[in-house]
């Protein structure tokens, strides 16, 4: 569901014949079917009418007479019925491409015969570009309007994240949807998979922009001015899905804040340890810390602790270990000792 906002208007135009085709990115072989109807919209996602039928999209790959895959498109593990990925098949290129042939048989909406070069100028997928103040984005062609709406959700979180950490970025974060995994961030650089991002996602809702803020947060934690320069996973993950909730909490509102933060993978470790002695998780833990001193002593907290942590005090602090600066400096900050929450959930 999506409530539209004052003054914005939306009016769907869908139907006609489906065309659907194969496109692939080389990279991992990732091999997706889109299946566009008359006005150009994609069929994201699709379910068999029946429970226990599931969608039969018979596949082949083969090259110079020897098979490189048969099996059912649909059942590979991957990003559902239309996009998966073959890692152990490539890399291919034009003139150098295996054969592929598709039984797409979606039932009460068509049964389509696709063949031909897996990998060749129709097969291969075409990219449009967006550059806004603090992104310059490039994704699958086709999705113009979902792109857009989703580089407008980036440039707010990155403005919310900017406040927390003191400013903007010294370069335009690279954002690129072609990667197989859900996504990946760092540097100056982040990356989604286009089978996370765009199939089967509503944009409108706040699930489908979890993985892109939390991989901007990976950017602002190592991206200067505002490198945080401690450790993965224990710090940098959670620090990445804290400057997410926050992030979510600013467009969203503190309702969809609390959801978010029940997501976040490790939390139950720790309230279970606290309960029952039970191992935690160490990511999680820190994550609980993180969400703990904002609750207490609000964000101001954090973007202190950022100023202190990119500043020349904190060489008083270099004789200890990384946790121990965390710990010592957010003591500082708070006036409490932290160290034993520190020591008993993170070392
Ligand atoms: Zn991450």
């Amino acid at each position: 569901m999506y409530n539209l906002t004052e003054e914005e208007t939306e009016s769907i135009k869908f139907g006609g014949k489906l065309h659907p085709e194969l496109q692939v990115i080389p990279k991992s072989t990732q091999i997706f079917v889109e299946i566009e109807d008359n006005y150009g919209n994609i069929l994201s996602n699709y379910y068999p009418l029946s429970g226990d039928h599931q969608a039969d999209f018979s596949f082949k790959i083969e090259k110079n007479g020897k098979t490189l895959f048969q099996g059912n498109f649909a059942s590979v593990p991957g990003h559902g019925p239309f996009g998966n990925q073959f890692p152990e098949l490539g890399p291919y290129n034009i003139g150098d491409s295996p054969k592929y042939e598709m039984d797409l048989n979606l039932e009460p909406l068509g049964d389509f015969d696709l063949r031909g070069d897996l990998i060749s100028q129709n097969t291969l997928m075409k990219f449009n570009r967006l550059q806004s103040p603090h992104f310059v984005f490039k994704y699958p062609k086709g999705h113009q309007k979902h792109a857009e709406r989703l580089l407008k959700w980036m440039e707010r979180y990155y403005r919310e994240m900017a406040s927390i950490n003191g400013g903007n970025l010294k370069e335009n974060v690279k954002f690129v949807i072609d990667i197989m995994h859900a996504g990946a961030g760092g540097g100056k650089w982040m990356a989604e998979g286009y089978g996370t991002v765009f199939l089967g996602q509503d944009l409108r809702n706040p699930r489908s922009t979890i993985i892109p803020i939390h991989e901007l947060g990976h950017v602002f934690s190592f991206s200067p001015p505002n490198t945080y320069g401690v450790e993965c996973p224990w710090f940098c993950e959670q620090l990445a899905n804290f400057l997410r909730i926050l992030g979510t909490e600013e467009i969203y509102g503190s309702k969809i804040k609390k959801w978010d933060i029940g997501n976040l993978p490790g939390l139950r470790t720790i309230e279970k340890h606290f309960r029952e002695n039970t191992p935690i998780d160490k990511g999680g833990a820190m994550a609980y810390i993180f969400l703990r001193l904002e609750k207490r002593y609000g964000e101001d907290i954090h973007r202190k602790f950022i100023e202190i942590w990119n500043s020349q005090r904190r060489q008083n602090l270099s004789p200890m270990t990384k946790e121990n600066q965390v710990a010592s400096l957010y003591s500082y900050l708070a006036g409490t000792d932290f160290s034993p929450l520190f020591v008993r959930l993170v070392h």
